[in-house]
């Protein structure tokens, strides 16, 4: 059903962990307009370029239209059996190990939901795991260890209400452009100071007061200096930390083993007076967020440089409460989402974990299965590399383009050209991905399909059908349910529409919950016993449904304003204290040499998004940028006899592209900066992630996509 001309509806933007509103509406020409929904409270009105070209980017250019076997259009009756008969032989053959899911940020959860719940429901295997591992795992095994619960404390307003904002390895200008907007504002009127930690002086230095161009992979070090500079000068809040903490003492230890300021300098190549002044203010502003993103988490330490951030705004109380707080801004639409509902492979929906029996057991039950998956199953780089070994001989790849997107991309498109069965649902018909798939399945798009996302404060919005679906594309949720229902599990997933899902899953956030409605105290702070609480939503109608506005989690009243979590000072640990954690400095897992001497960084640009199947259609967002180029300094450019614009050879041990050239001083002399989002190419342009390492971090398994040594010749 398509919308009436003229009419506009709410839904949300396809891109960004900012999760804006939008409201669109198809004009006289057939076209889909968009513009910001003034009554989201994400945004208030503002869309990015991106959000803007939304419109420019519908369309059946391109599309995936109908179901294929083996690159033969068949019927939906076909493909689905075909899907649910492999899946069962390879599961009765092999076991239930044999057989993974590989999803997205992109999916909506009552997709993401039903996906989880079929592999670790009913497969019994906990081999489903999202690109969402790429983006933010790192921050979720962050929060797990310090806080107990895989949980942003805080909102977007806490931007606009700090008198400190520390962006650590976000380049929030072109990464989360509205919030940036917001934070611009806010900064004029309240003259509050900012800080930028990155490698890279990017357009999200515009705004800082100051700009620290630490050495890739120094962070711990840094936000240990601070830690031990916090208590040398008496900084520390011991009322919160003896109330709300346990772990100080062996985290300040490791802190001040390299905590005084020579060694910070050593370590990150800052300058002296710049570490201090950090210090200094931070020590003194008692409302301070720090925001961090990619830069911290895609590392082979991530998850401690996630905690050595907490420790500092633990050690000084600044969880949660009116403008100070930590804050993890996630990259894609619904990696949130995905996260509450068991889209990781080694967490369970509603945030309930593998190691607690309550939690299993109670899962068991209310899905009614005695097949429940009793341990993490495998993330995303083990889960290609046991494609390669030979273990895992059958995928389902949703609404992601591995093929592209993962470290050293190019064996991951020969892992998936010799996996024996491949299944993909995607809306394009030519990706990457694609190329290799046994059965290939057409989803719906961003306007067609409806459901819900979760942004990076925790606020769920209805993404709502805005076009009729082109072909014979279905709803994610449909077409899983289908195949669920096809491998004999009918019951379990017998769904008539995505509201269905969703009250099921509001439902599932409840079980064992010890109290049934928030205590909200007068700092507007909440206190639950698990904070993913959606209690006020389970009994929505789908009228409801379809009309509910964004609802920030925990949800114990339909509609509740604003809440933050944990700033009464109780967690969701066993022993409702948060935990520091100590965290070592650790180099980068590679390091450059004569034979690789720079460093290469990668991330997004304003414009593009992630694998360009979609930003890549709007000829706007590529006036901005309009090919892949390397950010190179002066000095490296005159060292390698790179000219302006000349065509250069980026070669690591990994593989070896072409990329244009741009000389400019944003990055410091032996690094270099390309985006990742070319793909597609006939020739050896673009393609980033061919040249990257899979070294990961070993809590989160998140790939260290930051830290490259390359070498550049001219082409
Ligand atoms: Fe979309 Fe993110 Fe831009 Fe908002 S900031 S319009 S969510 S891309």
């Amino acid at each position: 059903m398509s919308p009436k001309e003229n009419t506009w509806i709410k839904s949300t933007c396809a891109y960004c962990g900012v999760g804006c509103g939008i409201e669109a509406r198809t004009n006289s020409h057939g076209k889909l307009e968009v513009r910001g929904d003034s009554q989201h409270p994400a945004n208030l009105g503002k869309l990015c370029s991106k959000g803007l070209a939304l419109g420019e980017t519908v369309g059946i250019e391109g599309r995936l239209l109908k179901p294929q076997i083996n690159q033969q259009d068949v019927s939906w009756e076909e493909a689905l059996a075909d899907v649910a008969g492999q899946f069962n032989r390879v599961i009765e053959r092999h076991g239930k190990e044999a057989v993974a899911f590989y999803v997205s940020g992109q999916l909506l959860t009552e997709d993401y939901y039903v996906a989880n719940k079929l592999m670790k429901g009913f497969v019994g295997s906990a081999n489903i795991d999202t690109n969402s591992r790429l983006c933010m795992s790192s921050s979720v095994a962050g929060h797990k260890r310090a806080f107990g619960a895989d949980i942003v404390p805080g909102c977007y307003e806490d931007l606009e209400m700090a008198d400190l904002i520390i962006l650590t390895g976000s380049n929030l200008a072109w990464c989360h452009p509205v919030l940036f907007q917001r934070l611009r504002e806010a900064k004029a009127k309240r003259h509050c100071k900012i800080i930028v930690i990155d490698p890279r002086k990017t357009p999200t230095c515009d705004i800082a007061d100051m700009h620290l161009p630490l050495l890739p992979g120094s962070d711990i070090a840094l936000f240990n200096g601070l830690l031990a500079f916090l208590s040398e000068n008496n900084s520390l809040d011991f009322e919160y930390i003896e109330a709300a903490t346990e772990g100080l003492d062996l985290a300040l230890a490791t802190a001040f083993r390299f905590g005084d300021i020579e060694s910070v300098q050593a370590v990150t190549g800052l300058d002296k007076a710049q570490i201090l002044t950090f210090y200094q203010l931070f020590a003194a502003s008692k409302k301070t967020v720090t925001v961090y993103s990619q830069g911290v988490n895609q590392s082979t330490s991530g998850t401690n440089k996630v905690n050595s951030i907490l420790n500092c705004h633990l050690a000084t109380g600044r969880v949660g409460k009116p403008g100070s707080t930590p804050f993890s801004v996630t990259g894609q639409p619904n990696a949130m989402g995905g996260r509450e509902v068991g889209g990781l492979a080694n967490m369970l929906a509603a945030h309930m974990d593998f190691g607690n029996p309550e939690h299993t057991q109670q899962i068991s039950a209310f899905w009614q299965t005695d097949n429940l998956a009793s341990a993490p199953g495998l993330k995303a780089i083990d889960m290609f590399n046991a494609i390669e070994s030979g273990q895992i001989k059958a995928i389902w790849i949703m609404a992601t383009n591995p093929a592209v997107s993962l470290p050293e991309s190019k064996r991951i498109s020969t892992i998936l050209a010799n996996c024996p069965y491949v299944v993909v649902s995607d809306c394009m018909a030519d990706t990457d991905t694609l190329r290799h798939a046994n059965v290939a399945l057409p989803a719906q798009g961003w306007s067609e399909k409806s459901g819900t996302v979760t942004n990076s404060e925790r606020r769920i919005s209805r993404q709502r059908r805005l076009l009729p679906s082109p072909g014979e594309a279905k709803p994610d949720w449909w077409i899983i349910c289908e195949v669920a229902k096809k491998m004999g599990f009918g019951d379990a997933f017998d769904y008539h529409n995505e509201a269905d899902i969703f009250r099921e899953y509001a439902q599932m956030t409840t079980l064992g919950q010890k109290e049934a409605t928030a205590g909200m105290n007068r700092h507007g702070v909440c206190a639950l016993s698990r904070p993913l609480n959606l209690s006020g939503l389970t009994g929505l109608t789908a009228k409801q449904y379809h009309q509910m506005p964004p609802q920030q989690w925990p949800v114990t009243t339909y509609n509740q304003p604003t809440v933050r979590l944990f700033g009464n000072g109780e967690f969701a640990t066993p022993s409702g204290k948060a935990q520091f954690i100590a965290t070592d400095h650790r180099p980068i897992a590679a390091t450059t040499s004569r034979q690789y001497p720079l460093l290469l960084n990668s991330g997004r640009i304003r414009d593009h998004w992630h694998t360009m199947t979609r930003s890549g259609l709007s000829p706007r967002l590529s006036e901005h940028i309009s090919e892949p180029f390397l950010a190179l300094s002066p000095q490296d450019a005159e060292r390698f006899s790179i000219k302006p614009n000349a065509l250069v050879n980026v070669i690591s041990r990994k593989g070896e592209i072409l990329l244009r050239a741009r000389i400019s001083k944003e990055c410091q002399s032996g690094h270099v900066f390309a985006p990742f989002h070319w793909n597609n190419c006939t020739t050896s342009m673009g393609k980033v992630n061919t040249l990257i390492a899979d070294q990961r971090d070993p809590l989160s398994g998140q790939p260290e996509f930051k830290a490259t040594p390359v070498r550049i010749e001219p082409s």
